[in-house]
């Protein structure tokens, strides 16, 4: 079977790997198609995530869609032929964390693609993988293949604006508009936000986010008087979202929003935290939380999509054949030209 492995920065290759055997509870799945991520990309440029380093070959996606071969004797919820969305996240389910409803915690977890555990948990990226069938959802030949890998991401943006409670008529400001922050601006709005501020620094960027929703854009490198006027009066904006992964951004949010207001840390924020204007966050009696992963929101993305309840489209740069994988990282990592780009198989 065909393999996408990371060996170490910028070192990616295509290997064959024998299929892995199914156990009873098990689906084999023919992957169609994976979306590069952030983290994904890390791996390829840096061979790390943070403190998460490549020690063996990482298979990466998390992103991921297919279509069903075979099923273990146990099985019943897909069939063969099936088309399915791919749960990256397979919990225990009997954990303190799994057990208080909080499985994006969960002490057990196997996350596709990740270098954080050893042996490394090996992502989608590949002709094949071997899931649980609770991670497989079903979804409508009407479904590209292609948008719903957007399944995962979506989950992600979709949990940020649950831990941001209710948006109903609230000015929302996503510093950092890739494609979490487009799509935090799409479930933003699906959530009854009224006006919806994309910020960034690359205008092709923002003006995807204007595609799906966004209200009004800032270039926050050649529109600094447009984010200072965000932040007159105690600030503007009731939640902020920070996908930027920067402190400067978060920064933006402190001064911008209002006291009383929210912000949803999405971002792993990199960088020099000084000069972060962190004691707003007292004098503002500001509400900081962070969103990580995604619980129940997985299944409600994967409805949404194969509902057409939210079109992923404007946000889908290029389908990259498996065999031109380098060609698909190298545009994955130009923001001016990418927003979401996937392999295909
Ligand atoms: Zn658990």
């Amino acid at each position: 079977m065909l393999n996408c492995e990371i060996h170490g920065a910028l070192d990616l290759r295509l290997a064959e790997r024998p299929a892995e055997p199914l156990a009873p509870t098990q689906v084999r799945v023919a992957v169609k198609a994976v979306g590069i991520c952030g983290s994904d990309l890390h791996y390829y440029r840096h061979g790390r995530v943070g403190d998460f380093v490549i020690r063996a070959p990482l298979t990466p996606g998390h992103e991921a869609s297919g279509q069903v071969i075979e099923v273990g004797a146990q099985v019943s919820s897909v069939k063969p032929g099936d088309r399915v969305a791919l749960n990256p996240s397979r919990t225990c389910g009997v954990c303190r964390f799994c057990r208080a409803g909080a499985s994006n915690h969960c002490e057990n977890v196997h996350f596709f693609g990740s270098a954080s555990r050893w042996p490394h948990m090996q992502g989608a990226m590949r002709e094949q993988v071997v899931v649980e069938a609770t991670q497989c959802l079903a979804v409508p030949d009407a479904l590209s293949f292609e948008r719903a890998a957007f399944g995962e991401p979506l989950a992600v943006a979709l949990h940020a604006v649950q831990e941001a409670g209710s948006l109903l008529g609230k000015t929302v400001m996503v510093v950092g508009a890739g494609p979490i922050g487009a799509l935090i601006l799409m479930a933003a709005k699906l959530a009854g936000a009224s006006r919806l501020i994309a910020v960034d620094i690359v205008d092709e960027t923002l003006a995807a986010c204007t595609r799906v929703g966004a209200t009004r854009t800032i270039n926050a490198a050649t529109e600094p008087d447009a984010l200072q006027a965000l932040a007159a009066d105690k600030g503007q904006v009731d939640a902020s979202f920070e996908v930027s992964g920067h402190y400067d951004g978060l920064a933006h949010c402190i001064r911008s929003t209002r006291p009383r207001g929210t912000i949803v840390q999405v971002g792993t924020l990199g960088g020099n935290s000084e000069g972060c204007p962190f004691n707003q966050v007292m004098v503002k009696s500001l509400h900081l939380v962070g969103s990580f992963r995604f619980v129940d929101e997985y299944a409600w993305a994967v409805d949404y999509l194969s509902r057409g309840l939210l079109d992923v489209s404007p946000l889908l740069t290029e389908a990259v054949p498996v065999a031109r994988v380098h060609d698909a990282f190298a545009l994955a990592a130009d923001r001016h030209r990418a927003m979401k780009v996937l392999v295909t198989f």
